[in-house]
């Protein structure tokens, strides 16, 4: 393919697994993976902060650059017993604004581009930064100001957020001016802050891996850990010569379920095959009629 959008390369790739029987757990973290007591063989026990709790033999630990949080409004006592109720840090779906009086808040490039996204649909929409200056891609902060200029959208600068109101959701937000002090309270159903990412190892750091300036040492003929049965694959790893990008992913990946497989199934053979060739894996696939 000469072109795939992030988007459409993660469509693709679970319209591929479809077939297979497979679980997932979203939106959560894992926090813990701990040695099971286990008579025979090595076992490892994963939880999640959702309190979720996996026993498997093999882990694959595929954390990218460890885990990333939002930034939240500093000043405000738990923005989150709004999420999702009037306060994100992310936008998930077009449809949720449609109709909607909007706040956005911060002054980079996701501030700008949703701005100019949402204004599209959106009931009205403010963008409020502290100074009237953007560290965008100046193509969309020219766009955002011609919105401004045909009223379509309100640049509220310089403001920043000062309280947020409502019972069970969002209703009102106030906003101080950050020369004259003065605070002004708005009607608003939808609150995005788009100040960035925290980046983190996170609980990476207390599994007690051999790690290489914040990235896990692997052997690279199975991309095994300092821990038997748990693999580390994409952009955590850290091995000689090793560059981020998908395709790495996938190598070791393939590579590392080989040695998973043998633990799974010790003495046995690695079934290997070629999706061009072998008619069982077309079937399974659903190409064998194509
Ligand atoms: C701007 C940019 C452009 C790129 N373009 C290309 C390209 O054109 N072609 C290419 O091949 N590569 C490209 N890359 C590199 C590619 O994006 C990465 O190599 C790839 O995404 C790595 O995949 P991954 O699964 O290892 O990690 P990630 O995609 O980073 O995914 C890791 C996931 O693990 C989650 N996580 C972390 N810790 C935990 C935890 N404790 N519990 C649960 N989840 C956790 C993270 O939240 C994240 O969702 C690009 C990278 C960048 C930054």
């Amino acid at each position: 393919m000469a072109f795939q959008t992030a988007q459409e390369h993660v469509d693709a790739l679970l319209l591929q697994i479809k077939p297979f029987d497979y679980d997932l757990y979203l939106n959560q973290r894992v926090e813990t993976i701990e040695e099971v007591d286990h008579a025979k063989d090595i076992y490892w026990k994963v939880t999640t902060n959702e309190n979720n709790s996996f026993i498997s033999k093999n882990i694959f630990i595929a954390a990218g650059a460890g885990s990333f949080e939002a930034r939240r409004p500093p000043n405000i006592e738990n923005p989150d017993k709004f999420l999702n109720i009037g306060v994100n840090y992310a936008v998930r779906s077009k449809d949720k604004y449609k109709n909607k009086d909007i706040f956005i808040f911060g002054g980079g490039d996701s501030a700008l581009d949703w701005t100019v996204e949402l204004a599209k649909n959106a009931k009205s929409l403010s963008l409020v930064h502290r100074r009237d200056a953007f560290r965008g891609a100046p193509h969309t902060e020219e766009l955002m100001r011609e919105l401004v200029k045909d009223k379509k959208i309100n640049l509220l600068t310089p403001f920043v957020i000062e309280d947020i109101h409502g019972e069970e959701k969002v209703n009102e937000v106030s906003l101080k001016n950050f020369d004259t002090k003065e605070i002004v309270t708005h009607k608003a159903d939808e609150l995005i802050f788009l100040f960035g990412l925290n980046k983190k190892l996170g609980p990476i750091l207390d599994w007690e891996l051999e790690l290489n300036n914040k990235k896990i040492n692997v052997n690279t003929e199975s991309f095994e850990t300092s821990k038997e049965g748990i693999f580390a694959v994409g952009d955590i790893n850290d091995y000689p010569g090793k560059l981020d990008l998908i395709l790495s992913g996938f190598h070791e990946t393939t590579l590392a379920v080989q040695k998973a497989y043998k633990r799974i199934h010790p003495g046995e053979r690695v079934p290997f095959g070629y999706t061009t060739s072998n008619s069982k894996l077309q079937k399974k696939l659903g190409v064998l009629d194509k």
